[in-house]
């Protein structure tokens, strides 16, 4: 299979830094120190960060990552989700996990953790994924939870995070893509107390090229060339570029480059009534007979 070293490679960069982390997770951290420390660790172990260290707290399901200048510190009884993404020449490991800072793991972890699991034990070539949407919304109700309904795992092609096949997190009938073999795959279960919902809030603090389109400013054409040079249309962090351009220029070139459709962002999602949110996450590869975990 085309890339499969460095799939493996990405794999157990990922692993080693998700037990490298373990350490920082204390109360009064700065979420900024652990973001740094986990790309720092990505980049000094051969790979390259395939998107900002996403680290979400409580409520928030997704996509908050630091800034220089944040003062956001870990308080005991948060659930903290660590989501984080290598790559290997454009190969991912995409993976992630909860931790409930100085505590325990309680139920609402072992929720997704288990629906991750059982999703995982249900793959193979042949296999239809609402098949595994099916099992991960089931262990989730089954305790007592809630799944969230619109996030889900997905496929990944070579520097492509999102290949286009959503891989869902409850089932729906029309969910009929088949797995194939040597599909790529993350699996991320989301458990919550709330709703099981996200909505979009400020802040974006995550980024990501998606189209070339004609820029008029000066600032923004700069800062649309650099991201394409560096991130290759992979996300990257408003925390990437804040030595790159003053803080005016960069939101003003960001604000441009997003209202001409060449960047798109990603807000923070935040669970709709407030619950709490854990989340668990694999790559794996589709084999025959059942998957293997990169991660
Ligand atoms: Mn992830
Ligand atoms: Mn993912």
């Amino acid at each position: 299979m085309e890339g499969i070293d460095e799939l493996i490679k990405a794999g157990e960069i990922a692993r080693q830094v998700k037990e490298e982390v373990v350490e920082l997770i204390k109360p009064g951290v700065k979420l900024y120190d652990i973001a740094e420390f986990v790309e720092r660790r990505i980049v000094e172990l051969g790979g390259k960060p395939a998107f900002p260290c996403n680290l979400s707290l409580n409520e928030n399901a997704a996509h908050y990552t630091p800034y220089k200048g944040d003062e956001t510190v870990l308080n005991e009884g948060d659930y903290l989700k660590v989501d984080l993404g290598v790559h290997v020449d454009g190969y991912i490991a995409d993976t992630a996990l909860t931790f409930r800072v100085g505590l325990e793991e309680d139920e609402l972890m072992e929720a997704s953790r288990e629906a991750l699991e059982n999703a995982i034990a249900t793959v193979r070539a042949g296999v239809q994924i609402k098949e595994i949407g099916r099992v991960i919304e089931d262990t989730i109700r089954g305790k007592g939870f809630n799944p969230i309904v619109n996030l889900s795992g997905h496929k990944i092609e070579r520097y492509k995070l999102h290949a286009g096949i959503s891989i869902p997190n409850v089932y729906r009938a029309a969910d009929n893509y088949e797995l194939k073999e040597g599909d790529v795959i993350a699996i991320e279960p989301f458990a919550t107390t709330g709703a099981g919902q996200v909505i979009e809030v400020p802040p974006t603090l995550i980024f990501m090229h998606v189209k070339d389109r004609p820029v008029r400013n000066a600032h923004a054409r700069r800062l649309l060339m650099h991201i394409k040079h560096h991130y290759n249309g992979l996300p990257f962090a408003y925390r990437w570029l804040q030595d790159f351009m003053p803080e005016m220029q960069l939101k003003f070139a960001l604000a441009q480059l997003e209202k001409t459709g060449a960047i798109y962002g990603y807000p923070v999602l935040r669970e709709i009534r407030g619950g709490m949110v854990s989340q668990f996450e694999h790559t794996v590869i589709v084999e025959k007979d059942g998957a293997f975990v990169t991660t």
